[in-house]
C-alpha cells in the first residue's frame, strides 16, 4: 500500500473521540461511577483479552459468533498452520460478565462476601456496525455475586435507572422484566419439543427487530403459536399457573422498584428473552421509545461460576449500553465545558512569569490552560476561544513590573487589572 493510501480513519464499527465528545464521555463514565458507589458497589477493571476457552462454551450465546481472535503468535502459530489446527488461543472479551465470574472464580477467597462490583470498560464484538450498534463499545456493568435475594435485582435495577437519570436524560428508560422460567413453561406448555426450546427463544427475541408477523411464522413453525398472545398480552397473573414461585418473585422485584423509583420504571414484559444463553431466570431490558435498540440489559446468571469449577454461585447483574446512552445525551444541551482561565505566555522571556501564575492559581483549584507557545496576542485569543475558556489572562511588560494581571472575560471582551496576588475567579465573579 502507497504511504498516500494508508487511511486515516478507523476500521468500520471503530472510532475516534475528539476533545468535544472525549470530555462529556469521560464526565458521563465518572457520573455512573458515582451512582454506583453510592450504591455499595467498588469499581474492579478485567482484562482486556481472554483465553478462548474462557469466552467459549458457556453463556455467550449469538456473540460467540462475533468474537474478535487473536492469532497465535511464532512457533505455536506455525505449529497450527502446519498441522491445520485451531489458529487461535485468546480473544477480545464480548461482555463484562464473563470476565467478572472468571475474576471471582479466581479471588472469591478475599472478596468479601456477597460481593458487590462494577466495572466501565470497552468491548469487542464482530458486528455489522451502524448508528448505535459498533464493533468496539463501552458497557458500565453492575453485578452482585453470591446472593440469591432479589434485594440483587431490585437494586441493580435501581442503581441503573439512578444513573441515567443522575447523567441527565429527562425521560429514563423504563426496564422491561422477565423470568427466563416463565417463558420457557409457556414454550413447553404450548408443546415446543425440548430440542427445540432454544430456536423458540432466538425466534421470540427477534420481536424488536423484525415484523409481527414472521417472529410469529417461525414461532408456527416450531410449535409455539398457541402461546403467542399469552407473550403479547399475558399479565403476570396469566402466568402465574406455570411457575408461582416465580411469578411471585417478580412481582416483588417490579413493585419494590416502582416503589423506589416511581410508577412504570419496572414493566413486566412476557415475551423477554435476552441473547445469552447465561441467564437462568430474572432478565431485563432498558427501553426508551425512539432509542435504538435497548439502552442497557441484564439478569440473574446463577450456574456462570460452574464454568471456572466448584460450586455455582448465584449472581445477577445490569449493564448500561454506554454509547446508546451518550445517542440520547447529545440531544440534551449541555453547557460548553472549558477551562476557567486560558493563560497567555506574552513573550518567551515572560514565559516563566506566566508558568509560575498558571501553576499558583491551579493550586488554588481552578483550570488553567497555558498557551504552548508565545507570540500575537490576537492568536492566543482565538486559541483560547477555540478552548472554550472562559477568560484569558496577560502578564506584559507593564503587568509584571506592577505586580498584575490583566483578566479578559473572552465573551464579552471586558478586561480588568488585577493583582497577582488576588484570586482572579472570585474578583472576576463580582466585576464581569
Ligand atoms: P448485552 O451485553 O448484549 O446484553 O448488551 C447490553 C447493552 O450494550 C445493550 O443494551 C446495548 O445498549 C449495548 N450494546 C450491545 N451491543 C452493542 C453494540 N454493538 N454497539 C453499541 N452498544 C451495544
Amino acid at each position: 500500500m502507497a504511504v498516500s493510501e494508508i487511511p486515516t480513519a478507523p476500521p468500520s464499527g471503530f472510532r475516534d473521540f475528539p476533545p468535544d465528545l472525549c470530555a462529556p464521555r469521560a464526565a458521563a463514565m465518572e457520573t455512573i461511577a458515582r451512582v454506583y458507589r453510592s450504591f455499595g458497589f467498588s469499581q474492579i477493571a478485567t482484562s482486556a483479552v481472554e483465553d478462548l476457552a474462557v469466552l467459549l462454551g458457556k453463556g455467550g450465546g449469538e456473540n460467540e459468533k462475533l468474537i474478535f481472535k487473536l492469532l497465535k503468535r511464532g512457533e505455536k502459530l506455525d505449529a497450527a498452520l502446519a498441522a491445520h489446527e485451531e489458529l487461535s488461543d485468546m480473544g477480545l472479551r464480548f461482555d463484562l460478565t464473563l470476565p467478572l465470574a472468571r475474576f471471582y472464580s479466581k479471588n472469591k477467597g478475599v472478596l468479601p462476601h456477597p460481593f458487590k462490583a462494577f466495572q466501565i470498560g470497552p468491548v469487542w464484538r464482530a458486528e455489522r456496525a451502524q448508528k448505535g450498534r459498533y464493533r468496539e463499545f463501552v458497557q458500565c456493568d453492575i453485578d452482585v455475586v453470591g446472593s440469591e435475594s432479589p434485594i440483587a435485582e431490585i437494586e441493580v435495577i435501581a442503581a441503573i435507572r439512578s444513573a441515567f437519570e443522575a447523567c441527565g436524560l429527562p425521560r429514563p428508560p423504563a426496564a422491561f422484566v422477565n423470568d427466563r422460567s416463565l417463558l420457557l413453561g409457556a414454550l413447553k406448555r404450548a408443546g415446543v419439543a425440548p430440542e427445540k426450546l432454544s430456536s423458540a427463544c432466538i425466534a421470540l427475541d427477534k420481536l424488536d427487530k423484525l415484523p409481527e408477523e414472521k417472529v410469529y411464522g417461525e414461532l408456527k413453525a416450531l410449535g409455539a403459536a398457541s402461546a403467542w398472545n399469552l407473550f403479547k398480552e399475558g399479565t403476570l397473573a396469566d402466568f402465574a399457573e406455570l411457575d408461582k414461585n416465580a411469578a411471585e418473585r417478580l412481582k416483588d422485584v417490579i413493585a419494590s422498584v416502582n416503589d423506589l423509583a416511581g410508577a412504570e420504571a419496572a414493566v413486566f414484559c412476557p415475551s423477554l428473552v435476552r441473547g445469552f444463553d447465561y441467564y437462568t431466570s430474572t432478565v431485563f431490558e432498558f427501553r426508551r421509545a425512539g432509542a435504538p435498540g435497548s439502552l442497557g440489559g441484564g439478569g440473574r446468571y446463577d450456574r456462570l461460576t460452574e464454568k471456572f469449577g466448584g460450586q455455582p454461585v448465584p449472581a445477577c447483574g445490569g449493564s448500561i449500553g454506554f454509547e446508546r446512552l451518550m445517542l440520547l445525551l447529545e440531544e440534551v444541551p449541555a453547557p460548553a465545558a472549558g477551562p476557567t482561565f486560558c493563560m497567555t505566555v506574552f513573550s518567551s522571556e515572560l514565559r516563566q512569569a506566566a508558568l509560575r501564575y498558571a501553576a499558583a492559581l491551579r493550586r488554588k483549584g481552578h483550570d488553567v490552560d497555558v498557551y504552548p507557545g508565545s507570540g500575537k496576542l490576537g492568536a492566543q485569543f482565538k486559541y483560547a476561544d477555540a478552548k472554550k475558556a472562559r477568560f484569558a489572562l496577560v502578564i506584559g511588560p507593564e503587568e509584571l513590573s506592577a505586580g498584575k494581571v490583566k483578566v479578559k472575560e473572552l465573551a464579552s471582551g471586558q478586561e480588568r487589572i488585577l493583582s497577582l496576588d488576588e484570586d482572579p475567579f472570585l474578583k472576576s465573579q463580582a466585576a464581569f
